[in-house]
């Protein structure tokens, strides 16, 4: 994100966020697997309180995850590729006969970086820029909405530049 020109449109952070406001709304991990990992390629994964509150914990990166899950594998006593990778405090109801439970809470930012879903995007993407961010966390009252990587305001403003180009002159 360059500092070459200012971002003068009107979008929030909600109009850029993933997911779409067609798409399936985000649900937040409050545990993973190796496999579940390994089946998608996002970059970094929001941690949530729980499925049914959503309240944010902090954010982990795929890079990290894949890296302690690998070394738990080879170096900790009933850690199996099947072992749910927890990172609250409290664990999540499990099967009476599953491994037990890989607690990985050391790996995750504990304050990722988060705006809310009526934050203008010209204050993101400053905040961006300043903080050379990846990545950031929407929020609505404090539960888990959305991502915002750098490509997709990237994607953004090239869409406004490609839909409208006065009103980003004018605007
Ligand atoms: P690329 O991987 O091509 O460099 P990127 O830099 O945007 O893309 P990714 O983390 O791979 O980074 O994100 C790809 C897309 O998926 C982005 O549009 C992002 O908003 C969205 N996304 C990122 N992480 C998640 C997640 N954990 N759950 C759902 N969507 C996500």
């Amino acid at each position: 994100l360059e500092h070459k020109e200012e971002f003068e449109h009107s979008s929030l952070a909600v109009d850029v966020m993933r997911p779409r406001r067609s798409d399936p709304a985000l649900a937040g991990l409050y545990c993973i697997s190796q496999a579940l990992v390994e089946s998608t390629r996002y970059s970094g994964f929001p941690v949530v309180v729980s499925q049914e509150s959503q309240r944010l914990v902090g954010f982990v990166l795929r890079r990290d995850l894949l890296i302690s899950i690998e070394n738990a594998l080879q170096r900790q006593e009933g850690v199996v590729s099947a072992s749910r990778v927890v990172f609250t405090e409290h664990t999540p109801s499990q099967a009476p006969d599953g491994p037990p439970p890989l607690r990985l809470r050391g790996i995750m930012d504990l304050s990722p970086f988060t705006v809310t879903d009526h934050t203008p995007m010209d204050i993101t993407v400053d905040i961006f820029r300043k903080l050379g961010l990846r990545q950031c966390l929407v929020t609505h009252n404090g539960r888990l909405l959305g991502i915002i990587t750098k490509k997709d305001i990237l994607k953004h403003m090239a869409q406004i530049a490609n839909r409208d180009p006065d009103s980003i002159l004018f605007n």
